[in-house]
């Protein structure tokens, strides 16, 4: 996605089983291979997960 991912944008690499295709390859975003989870941010279920997204796309909203 050479001109940026937006905010709840799907990102062209994300597959069907919410699996990264570009996982472990050199062309997969700095940012994405530096990201490391934590408990905060993964909670206990994929809608807790998706509600922090939420809450940091409302704090960081321009
Ligand atoms: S890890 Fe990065 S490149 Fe892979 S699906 Fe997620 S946002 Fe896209």
């Amino acid at each position: 996605m050479p001109l940026g991912k937006r905010a709840g944008e799907r990102c062209v690499q994300l597959l069907p089983d919410m699996r990264c295709a570009i996982f472990g390859q050199p062309g997969r975003p700095a940012f994405c291979a530096s990201l490391r989870p934590t408990q905060e941010m993964c909670g206990a279920s994929r809608e807790e997960a998706l509600a922090f997204l939420a809450r940091l796309e409302t704090a960081t909203k321009p």
